[in-house]
Order: structure tokens, then C-alpha cells, then sequence
């Protein structure tokens, strides 16, 4: 199989690639700038191409069968709350463009990465407000401007499907963590945590970002990958969780990763910083039945891998 991975600079797109390559495809990966967090060569082909460009989006798919794009102008709560216009405006180019060229190409299947940040906000307002299931969506009322992009563009590619045929399978993630961007202001809580803590000595103060109640689930990028590849092979076309449904407060995440590093740290909050929805959960009743798949790789031990690379990567080695 030939595929093109969009976005394979990034997070979740270079461990994809990475998987898809070591199982002998051939794997083009594209992207505006690339993380290198990596070690081992993950790809057979490596483009740098801005994706907003429809000419650049033609040259990505030509001679692949599969396309997974995974390219956004994304970040955690602090960015996606900060930076609405260029969300929208470089994430609509950039999935517009992706599905026309996707067409033009007669591609066979696409994947599209959208987010449980299409869910209404309305339903995520307690810390155990329930698990989200597919269905709750609609009525609209999406998590900031990124998550109002995510919702239309799988309206989007379905339309693709629906007008042109494309087939389209969309994943909507659920807090992905692992090896990936952990500073520069685009990093997630479990990087954000894991870095300051990495950076804290004895006895510090932990600095967390709202009240320290609000509730998530977390995937680890092995699961997430795992799930990709399956729901890619199946032939379920609409939206779709990939996530865990084990909750934790932030609160708690914290006290795991303190407990990963040894260190005795306190604990402080900040309640002015943006904290995002006060609970959300991933019902995974339909991933489950219609792929087989759920997340395996218990909470502590990816937050042990990434704690261990993260503390390398800000600390050096020991
Ligand atoms: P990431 O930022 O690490 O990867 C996205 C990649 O897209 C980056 O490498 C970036 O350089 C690239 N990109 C941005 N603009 C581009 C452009 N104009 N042209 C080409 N490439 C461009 O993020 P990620 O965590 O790997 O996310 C991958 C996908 O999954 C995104 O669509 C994201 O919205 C979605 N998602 C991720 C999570 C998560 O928890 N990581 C949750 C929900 C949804």
C-alpha cells in the first residue's frame, strides 16, 4: 500500500507513520515543519509542503492510495483558546484543499483526525457530566473555534463521500499523549505536567492550570495508532471516539506524574488559566462493537514513557 501522511512532522502523525512504515508500506509524510522527536527513520519519502496551498495538496497525494490527514494548526486549552482566526482560517485550507485534491486523485480511502472538541459544551459542564457517545454533537455547540472547524469539515468529507464517493473515515480523538510536543505553548496537560515537574526540583510548587477539579480521559499514542489503522481498514464512514474512557481529575494526573518522578512537590492552583470544559469523558460503547478496539496501555504506564523521554529531553541525558 502506498499512503500519505499529512501532518507527519507532527505528534500523532509521525508515531502513524512510523507504524504503517515498519509494517512495509510505503509512506510519504508531508508536512509544514517537522518535530524530530523521533529517532528512527519513519517514512520512505519527506516533503516539506505548506498544506493551506491547493497546488501543494496535488503533489502530496499523487501516486498514493491512502491518505491520512492528520495536518492542523492545533493546540492545548491555553492555544486553542488564545488563537481563533488562524485555527479556522489554516484548518478550513487545509482540509478543503486536501479533500479536493483527494478527489481528483480518485484516492481510495481518506482518514480524517477531528476531536472530542466537536462536542457540545453544554453537555461537559460538571466533572462528572456523563461519557460523550457519537450522537452528542448535535445540537452544535463545539469547544472553542478549533473544535467549530473539527464539526464542519467532517460535514465536509461526508459530503465528499455522499457527492463524489471518496470514502472517508473520521476519528475523533480524545486527548492523545505520548512522545510529542511538550513546550512552546502548543504542548497538552499530560506534556505541560510532565515538563514542569521534569524541571522541578524537591520541595517546588507545581503550578496547575485552573482548579485542579476538572476531569479528562487520555489515550496513549500506541492505542490511538492502533486505532487509526483499524478503523481505516473497516468500513464504518462516520464519525467515530478514539479514546479513553478511564476518567481523572487534573488534580490526579498531576499526583501520577509527581508519583513517576519521585519528587516531593507541592501543588498550586491557578484558576485564572483556561482549564477547557469541567469534565469530559469518552463513551466508547460504539468503538468497541463496531471496531473491536479499545485502549489497552494503562494511564501510569504511558505517562512513564513519557515522563522518562520528556525529563531526557528538558534535563539531558542521566
Ligand atoms: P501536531 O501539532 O503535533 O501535528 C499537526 C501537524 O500539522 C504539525 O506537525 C504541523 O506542523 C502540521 N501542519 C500545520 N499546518 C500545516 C500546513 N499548513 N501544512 C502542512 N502541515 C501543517 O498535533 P497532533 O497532536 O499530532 O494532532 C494531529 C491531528 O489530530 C490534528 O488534526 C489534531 O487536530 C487532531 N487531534 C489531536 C488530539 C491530541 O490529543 N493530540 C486531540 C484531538 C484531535
Amino acid at each position: 500500500m502506498r499512503v500519505l501522511i499529512c501532518g507527519g512532522g507532527g505528534f500523532v502523525g509521525s508515531h502513524l507513520a512510523k507504524k504503517l512504515y515498519e509494517d512495509g508500506h510505503f509512506v510519504r509524510v508531508v508536512d509544514i515543519k517537522y518535530d524530530n522527536y523521533l529517532k528512527d527513520r519513519y517514512y520512505s519519502q519527506k516533503a516539506v509542503l505548506d498544506l493551506r496551498i491547493l497546488s501543494n495538496c496535488y503533489e502530496a497525494v499523487m501516486g498514493v492510495d491512502h491518505v491520512y490527514n492528520l495536518a492542523a494548526n492545533m493546540g492545548g486549552i491555553g492555544y486553542i483558546t488564545a488563537v481563533n482566526a488562524e485555527v479556522m482560517r489554516d484548518n478550513v485550507l487545509i482540509n478543503t484543499n486536501m479533500l479536493e485534491a483527494a478527489r481528483i486523485a480518485g484516492i481510495k480511502r481518506y482518514f480524517y483526525s477531528s476531536s472530542a472538541c466537536v462536542y457540545n459544551v453544554y453537555k461537559q459542564t460538571t466533572p462528572d457530566a456523563p461519557a460523550l457517545k457519537e450522537s452528542d454533537d448535535i445540537p452544535a455547540a463545539p469547544n472553542e473555534m478549533y473544535g467549530w472547524e473539527k464539526l464542519f469539515t467532517e460535514q465536509m468529507a461526508m459530503a465528499y463521500e455522499k457527492d463524489y464517493g471518496l470514502p472517508v473515515r473520521i476519528a475523533r480523538f480524545h486527548n492523545i499523549y505520548g512522545r510529542g510536543t511538550y513546550e512552546g505553548g502548543r504542548e497538552k496537560a499530560p506534556a505541560a505536567l510532565c515538563r514542569k515537574v521534569a524541571k522541578a526540583k524537591n520541595q517546588d510548587v507545581l503550578e496547575i492550570w485552573g482548579d485542579g477539579t476538572a476531569t479528562r480521559s487520555f489515550c496513549y499514542i500506541d492505542d490511538c495508532v492502533r486505532g487509526v489503522i483499524k478503523l481505516m481498514e473497516s468500513d464504518y464512514n462516520k464519525p467515530i471516539n478514539i479514546g479513553s474512557d478511564r476518567l481523572v481529575t487534573i488534580d490526579a494526573l498531576a499526583d501520577i506524574i509527581i508519583g513517576i518522578s519521585g519528587k516531593k512537590l507541592t501543588k498550586t492552583y491557578l484558576p485564572a488559566m483556561p482549564e477547557g470544559v469541567k469534565g469530559r469523558n469518552a463513551d466508547l460503547t460504539l468503538v468497541k462493537q463496531v471496531l473491536g478496539w479499545e485502549p489497552v496501555v494503562p494511564l501510569e504506564v504511558g505517562l512513564a514513557e513519557t515522563y522518562k523521554w520528556i525529563d531526557k529531553m528538558v534535563n539531558g541525558p542521566d
